[in-house]
């Protein structure tokens, strides 16, 4: 489902994605992992076009995002055509951004309702069903500030999930969570990816990486440097760099 190839990155003269190749096929879950500053949230955002990209190709099902080609040249969508592609892509970040003035029902129901033109019926009817999902039926109508980080951070996936995004992006979900938090969150998300949902996660939690992984991908400094089944990465890594950061975190 998702493809990238040759992707580099700019940021002014620093080059943070140095040609990453990288395929998740429908229905998998590509866990990335790798040290503070080896580019995965960006390799994420650019992915989502909330970075542009300065070289190279992202496919998500056949379309090429951000950009449309024609006689053999690459040509800018337009913000509505990009709006369209983002739509099939939900994310999730480590601080849980949902609208402090809405309750969590209400956080769900916004974007169908604002961006798709959903009925508020219906958008209500399916923002319960998806805080049921999410373990959090009896708290549809608690405000942000009242509910615990992971209480937020699932209400958080209920909300992209609303959306019926063809893709999940996670980035460190769970990183900003104290520890007791955590379980339900990945519990959630390992629900998420045996439903079949296409996900990207970047993450530390090895556990959930041998649980649900189909790939494991370790990036340093703008580059993958091995990726394979999450149980060879873990259990086998080739590369020194791996070997390393994997006995930092395990
Ligand atoms: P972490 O584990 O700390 O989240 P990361 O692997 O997600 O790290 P990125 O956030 O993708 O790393 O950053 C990769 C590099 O790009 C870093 O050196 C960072 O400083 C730089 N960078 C990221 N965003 C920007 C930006 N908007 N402007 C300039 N440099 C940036
Ligand atoms: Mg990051």
């Amino acid at each position: 489902l998702v493809k990238i190839e040759g992707l580099h990155k700019f940021f002014g003269d620093h080059h943070v994605l140095r040609g990453i190749d990288l395929t998740v096929g429908r229905g998998e879950v590509c866990v990335v992992v790798g040290p503070s500053g080896s580019g995965k949230s960006t390799v994420l955002r650019c992915v989502n076009q909330l970075e542009t990209i300065s070289a190279g190709r992202i496919y998500i099902g056949d379309e090429l995002i951000g950009y449309r080609e024609q006689d053999g040249r690459l040509h800018d969508l337009t913000p509505r055509q990009i709006a369209a592609q983002r739509r099939e892509v939900g994310m999730v970040f480590q601080r849980f951004n949902l609208f402090p003035h809405m309750t969590a029902l209400q956080n769900v129901m916004e974007a169908p309702m604002q961006v798709k033109g959903v009925k508020k019926a219906e958008a209500t009817r399916r923002a319960h069903e998806l805080l049921e999902r999410v373990g959090l039926g009896e708290r549809s109508g608690h405000y942000p500030s009242q509910l615990s980080g992971g209480q937020q951070q699932r209400v958080a996936i209920a909300r992209a999930l609303a959306m019926e995004p063809e893709l999940m992006l996670f980035d460190e979900p769970t990183s900003a969570l104290d520890p007791e938090l955590v379980g339900d969150v990945l519990e959630v998300m390992k629900d998420l990816a045996r439903s079949g949902m296409t996900m990207m996660v970047v993450t530390h939690e090895m556990g959930f990486a041998r649980e649900v992984g189909d790939t494991l991908v370790f990036m340093d400094q703008g580059a993958v440097v091995e990726s394979g089944h999450p149980r060879e990465v873990l259990g086998n890594p080739q590369n020194p760099r791996t070997q390393e950061f994997l006995s930092k975190v395990l």
